[in-house]
């Protein structure tokens, strides 16, 4: 793939967040398209190669004890990953740099003209499901492979690779997307009327529909009633303050009827509620609403309305429903003064949407540059499983596990977002002590605990005024 010098540098930048090294300063290394002869006056370079191709052509080998397809390959037999020739230089046998832009930019989702009925990138278009690697962070792999053959170089030559880490041992924030807070809500007791008069569709059964509606009817005329079942914040925030966990909440305003959420952020139980998460701790971000993905004046406004009930802006946003425009959102975003973004899943599958499980910066294809905002890659929400694959709290607990082993290998972050509208035994028998265990579980794998803004100021920013020496 033909690489401008700033796309060149995007992937440089990344992979300068895994090491310190001089062997990548500007006269250390080259890129030459794959057919141009290495020259003799190349000496003691490190060299990459880039591809013809214009579009990937997948090719796999073992690596980590995983079947990794690399995009760009270079000619049909290439085989080993790098090689040091006898002019002292390391030459990398694929075509590493567009391998990572294609994946880590989310290039494809400009290349893939379908969309689902939310403006969605379809998991199913993506080349992830075409490849089935979705559930690996193959940006991680292809860095990894770079930086094997820079130690190597090491060896041969006078400069230093020195490995960086994100964490210690793998980085886990949990974040919750307030969308629903009341389940006994008149209009969702009308609503129940409407389907059990047949005018809108059922979700439950006939009778657990009648159930739930004689429920909420009793739950209305009651004085002494208790919480609602979704409204279970000091659950939630009690059950993380005894791990030690301090999660991030998403908080989405009311607008365009019943698309977004009930509530707008100045009713008083939720400003109150946001005052103490931020007392306690926790996070308070934005969950922009359905119409705010691709209107920048909309989301300047639900930026304010946030500010002036939190007491400051808000650094992070979740785009509600992952509704998602790749890169124009990035940009309202980005304007909107907001530091990171973390949508990027795909809705209907966990895994990495960009095949990577750190922090990164979008890549604004318009301008050919690499945006400021960050982007956290969400890696995997409760309900992708639980209503997308129609599984259960097994299938859940494994993919965790599965994802916080990805973590691991490379000192990365495992993103796992939960609603607090599907943590009531109300609709979901036994999830609250499912969940109470999982988190137990994932705090005693010996996570480090973060919260996005967290993530980004003490360790990202930290790690940026590195490279400036590089
Ligand atoms: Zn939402």
């Amino acid at each position: 793939m033909l690489l401008s010098t700033n796309k060149i540098e995007y992937v440089l930048f990344h992979l300068k967040q895994h090491i310190s090294t001089n062997a990548l300063n500007d006269s250390c290394y080259v890129v030459l398209n794959e057919h141009e002869e290495i020259c003799p006056e190349i000496q003691n370079k490190v060299v990459f190669l880039l591809s013809d191709a214009g579009t990937p052509a997948p090719q796999s080998v073992e690596f980590m004890g995983e079947e990794i397809p690399i995009l760009f390959p270079l000619g049909p037999s290439q085989l080993d990953l790098y090689r040091m020739d006898e002019r002292g230089n390391l030459i990398f046998g694929f075509d590493f740099l567009s391998s990572v832009f294609y994946l880590l930019s989310g290039l494809q989702e400009l290349e893939v003209s379908q969309r689902d009925r939310y403006g969605r990138f379809p998991y199913a278009c993506s080349l992830q499901n075409k490849l089935g690697c979705a559930h690996l962070p193959l940006v991680n792999y292809y860095m990894e492979m770079v930086i094997r053959g820079l130690e190597e170089f090491e060896k041969h030559q006078n400069c230093s690779v020195h490995r960086k880490r994100l964490f210690q041992n793998f980085g886990f924030l949990l974040s919750h997307d307030v969308d629903r807070i009341s389940f006994h809500h008149p209009f969702r007791i009308l609503f129940k009327i409407k389907q059990l008069l047949g005018l809108a569709p059922l979700q439950n059964s006939r009778k657990t529909t009648f159930k739930l509606f004689l429920k909420g009817i009793a739950f209305q005329l009651n004085p002494f009633r208790n919480q609602d079942p979704w409204w279970n914040f000091d659950w939630i925030t009690n059950l993380e303050k005894r791990l030690g966990i301090r999660s991030t909440f998403f908080f989405l305003k009311q607008e365009d009827r019943f698309d977004n959420s009930l509530y707008k952020f100045h009713f008083k139980r939720i400003s109150d509620l946001i005052k103490v998460l931020k007392e306690e701790g926790f996070e308070v971000g934005l969950h922009g609403t359905m119409r705010s993905a691709a209107d920048g004046d909309n989301m300047l406004q639900q930026r304010d309305e946030l500010t002036k009930v939190l007491g400051e802006a808000p650094a992070g946003i979740r785009q509600h429903y992952l509704r998602f425009f790749h890169p124009s959102t990035f940009q309202l975003q980005e304007k909107a003064g907001l530091i990171y973004d973390t949508s990027l899943a795909f809705a209907e599958q966990d895994g990495y949407r960009n095949g990577y499980c750190f922090p990164f910066h979008p890549y604004d294809f318009e301008n050919d540059r690499m945006m400021k905002i960050w982007e956290i890659p969400l890696v995997m929400m409760e309900v992708s499983v639980l209503q997308y694959r129609k599984e259960g709290f097994e299938e859940i607990r494994k993919s965790v596990f599965h994802y916080i082993r990805e973590a691991r290998k490379f000192n990365g972050l495992f993103s796992l977002l939960w609603h607090n509208c599907r943590m009531s035994e109300y609709e979901y028998g036994g999830v609250t002590v499912f969940y109470q265990d999982l988190l137990k579980a994932i705090v005693e794998e010996g996570a480090e605990v973060v919260t996005g803004k967290k993530l980004i100021e003490e360790k990202m920013e930290l790690n940026k005024n590195d490279f400036s020496g590089i």
